[in-house]
């Protein structure tokens, strides 16, 4: 996990576990205080001695979380939205029409879905790639002008790994920009920024929050340039933002982050491990297994860890799959991930059409819980699955 941040001189546990240390100067309070206030009083001299006019655009509740956000990232500025899809959505809003997009053909299924509708309507061109093949990557760049090159790493739901070093370096070269859905690493255990991307992006849901009881979103730049404002402007248009009690749940969440994401890198790789081995698995796709196709590369950028998800195929594919998740205990049937608690899911049942994500795999979110007690808990679903 990384040391040492710019403003905050500390570790990430103490940043984290200090939310960077401030104390509210009005009160002395070792918790910031929540601002409800939706608008703010403008001077005798007609100006706004405070610069905030209205709470749509920003509100001071958000300042500690992108505090801590943007020293973890080592950005110039963070931003917190009202979701992960609020984030996403509005870097590909501040492209123009005629801008070309590569993406990844593995990523978060409701962005994928969204994006192509957008493209479409927006006059985006969209080109999906393997981007865990640095080489497909290059060919799509060597094809015309592009804009963006959106990255997700690991990616969901199979956890392909793409190099962000060798792609930010290739899109440098070619002039476009390079942005990271880092949800699944965390700011802890890859600093896109610090690896050549221009901008990197959460859903706070899941890691950053860690409860599963705020739906938030964060994006954090490396340079505070004019592509930046374009965003801040959409952010504050469109109204994406958090609400103020949601920033400071959010704020409480990430306090434990690391300690939450220990233990869940932790139960994945025991997991995966334990897993891989059962006669009744086909494959476990996981980026700490040494013969996993992006273990390379994810040793490379991923420090402390190699996250807190995995996937698992079957041999008897999706009718074992599925009564796998119908008969867990401990681990809940639920979309979403990143919790405290551990869950599973059909993913091919909720991607849909178009999915690359096989009918035979079931995803899990490890969460904090005792990694025997959650391995039995697997292991005793699978022993009444049909041959
Ligand atoms: N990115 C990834 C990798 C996700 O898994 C998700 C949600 O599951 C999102 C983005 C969207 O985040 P949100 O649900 O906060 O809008």
């Amino acid at each position: 996990m990384s040391d040492s941040h710019d403003s905050f001189p500390f570790s990430a546990a103490t940043l984290l576990a200090q939310a960077h240390g401030a104390i509210d100067p009005a009160t002395d309070a070792v918790v910031p205080p929540i601002h409800v206030a939706t608008t703010y009083l403008r001077g005798a001299d007609n100006s706004y001695p405070s610069g905030r006019v209205y709470s749509r655009a920003d509100n001071p509740t958000y300042l500690p979380a992108e505090q801590v956000l943007k020293a973890l990232e080592q950005g110039e500025d963070a931003l917190l939205f009202a979701s992960g899809m609020a984030a996403a959505c509005t870097v590909f809003q501040a492209l123009a029409p005629g801008d070309r997009v590569i993406a990844p053909t593995v990523m978060y299924w409701a962005l994928r879905n969204w994006l192509q509708q957008f493209a479409a309507q927006w006059g985006l061109e969209l080109t999906f790639v393997d981007t865990s093949d640095v080489n497909q990557v290059k060919a799509a760049l060597a094809q015309g002008p592009t804009r963006l090159v959106w990255l997700e790493t690991p990616g969901n739901p199979l956890w392909t790994v793409s190099d962000i070093a060798e792609i930010s370096q290739l899109a440098k070269q070619h002039g476009a920009l390079v942005a990271v859905d880092s949800t699944c690493a965390t700011p802890l255990l890859t600093q896109p920024l610090k690896l050549g991307a221009d901008i990197v992006m959460h859903s706070a849901t899941k890691y950053l929050n860690g409860h599963s009881d705020v739906i938030s979103g964060a994006l954090v730049t490396a340079k505070n340039d004019a592509f930046w404002q374009q965003i801040r402007t959409l952010r504050g248009q469109l109204g994406a933002v958090p609400s103020p009690h949601d920033a400071a749940q959010l704020l409480r969440g990430m306090r434990t982050m690391h300690l939450r994401v220990r233990e869940a890198c932790n139960n994945a790789l025991y997991i995966a491990d334990r897993l891989q081995r059962h006669r009744a698995v086909k494959q476990v796709l996981y980026p700490g297994l040494p013969d996993d196709s992006g273990h390379a590369v994810a040793k490379k950028q991923m420090h402390g860890g190699f996250g807190g998800m995995l996937s698992v195929r079957f041999r008897g594919g999706a009718k074992v799959a599925i009564h796998v998740a119908a008969n867990t205990k401990l681990w809940k049937r639920a979309t979403s991930l990143g919790g405290v608690e551990s869950l599973i899911e059909h993913r091919a049942s909720i991607e849909g059409e178009g999915t690359p994500c096989p009918d035979d795999l079931l995803r899990l979110s490890c969460g904090i819980e005792q990694r025997d007690e959650l391995l039995a808990d697997l292991l005793q679903a699978l022993e009444s699955a049909p041959a």
